[in-house]
């Protein structure tokens, strides 16, 4: 037996921003018997979850399942819709834009990065002004597609999709639209078809509730059509054998059968609730973790009101304390882990996700730690962040 579950007793804390707990319901329907994957009862099975997914990307499109992590779906977007030279943009807002940036430049696209001058990208989200600016000086049209974060998890920002759309269709720009919503989708509101949104990439242990494990391609009409002339050369990773294989319920290679088993439990503990409520969660939450950040006199990362995350807060630390000391006192004395600071971030923040499956005194107790662990770091807090936190939800 792995010791993974270290001798603390009760349970433990997990507020990293992905992965995120994942609830008994679905940790049960995942331990069911594997079954054949070609025989009749899957394909109903893979019917059912294909159409369920569509919902929680609100897509009335195909969205391809992949037995993938986030960064196996990235992957799945760009070979799908691009040719080897191709001109992508990618807007910078932290280090998960940077990644998947430096996935692309290993496949040959040609990457240029975006932001707003003079601006610290890494504290605000995504300035549609500036993608418009750039595709209008693009006469030629040799950008093929802008690359955006939803939900950019190194920094706790959430920016507006439906804007960098109409941002392209104002520069009259025939660029597909690529979103990874990884850490946003079933947390944060996303609408794939009405943002206009050409690949939606996600995964399973973020907003989900589920192991990692899986990763989705939402698609639109004009992806599938770049997809026909697409040159990148590729094979799992391609749609239309998934696709051809997905219209009976089925798929090309043995899919991740247990995690599909816990997606479908997934799907509908979701309907259950319903997004709305879901969505509405995460953002009481989220005002609550601010409000004890404000109370703590700390400052959060995103500095754009408009752009704070309901899905976690990413803390910048005072001067002289180092972010990843704090975590470990939290992780050794409270069983209660807190994500770190990635990139040029790291020992500078901390950060915490909300959620999932997350409610009033799960986050309670994350902060309660936290509170804890900022007095043994020798900080002395303006005020209880705890007590603020409580004010709001209560
Ligand atoms: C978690 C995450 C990913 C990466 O997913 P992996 O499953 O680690 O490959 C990509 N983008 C964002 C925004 C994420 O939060």
């Amino acid at each position: 037996m792995l010791k993974l579950d270290n001798h603390l007793s009760g349970r433990h804390f997990l507020h990293i921003p992905g992965p995120s707990p994942v609830p008994s319901r679905i940790l049960r329907s995942i331990s069911y018997q594997t079954i054949d994957h070609r025989g009749p009862e899957f394909g109903a099975f893979g019917l059912k979850v294909l159409d369920g997914i569509k919902k929680i990307f609100k897509t009335e499109q195909p969205v391809i399942i992949y037995s993938a992590s986030g960064t196996g779906s990235w992957e799945g977007a760009l070979v799908n819709v691009l040719s080897p030279g191709d001109k992508v943009l990618f807007y910078e807002t932290g280090h998960f834009a940077n990644l998947w940036r430096a996935l692309a430049k290993r496949l040959g696209i040609e990457v240029e990065v975006v932001g707003k001058a003079g601006q610290d990208t890494w504290r605000w989200g995504v300035d549609a002004s500036v993608i418009e600016e750039r595709l209008r000086k693009d006469t030629q049209h040799g950008i093929k597609a802008v690359c955006v974060v939803h939900n950019e998890t190194s920094t706790g920002m959430t920016s507006n999709i439906a804007a960098v759309r109409k941002a392209i269709d104002d520069a009259k720009h025939p660029a597909l639209l690529l979103v990874d919503s990884v850490s946003g989708l079933g947390s944060a509101d996303y609408c794939h078809d009405a943002w206009g949104a050409d690949v939606t990439v996600s995964g399973s242990q973020k907003g989900l509730m589920l192991p990692p494990g899986i990763g989705f391609n939402a698609l639109s009409p004009k992806a599938i059509e770049a997809s026909k002339h697409s040159k990148i050369a590729k094979a799992y990773w391609a749609w239309d054998e998934i696709l051809e294989s997905n219209k009976t319920g089925y798929w090309p290679t043995t899919p991740s059968t247990n995690l599909m088993y816990g997606l479908h439990e997934a799907l509908d503990m979701m309907q259950t609730e319903g997004l709305d409520k879901i969505f509405a969660r995460h953002q009481r939450l989220a005002e609550a973790c601010r409000r004890a950040v404000a109370a703590w006199g700390l400052e959060n990362q995103c500095l754009d009101p408009n752009a704070y995350s309901p899905v976690l807060t990413a803390i910048v630390v005072p001067e002289g304390m180092d972010a990843d000391v704090l975590r470990k006192h939290a992780l050794e004395k409270f069983n209660l882990s807190l994500g770190t600071g990635l990139g040029k971030l790291k020992g500078k923040i901390f950060r915490i996700g909300h959620l999932g499956d997350c409610n009033e005194l799960s986050l309670m107790a994350a902060l309660s730690g936290v509170e804890m662990s900022l007095g043994a770091m020798g900080y002395k807090p303006k005020a209880s962040g705890v007590v603020a936190a409580q004010d709001y939800l209560k």
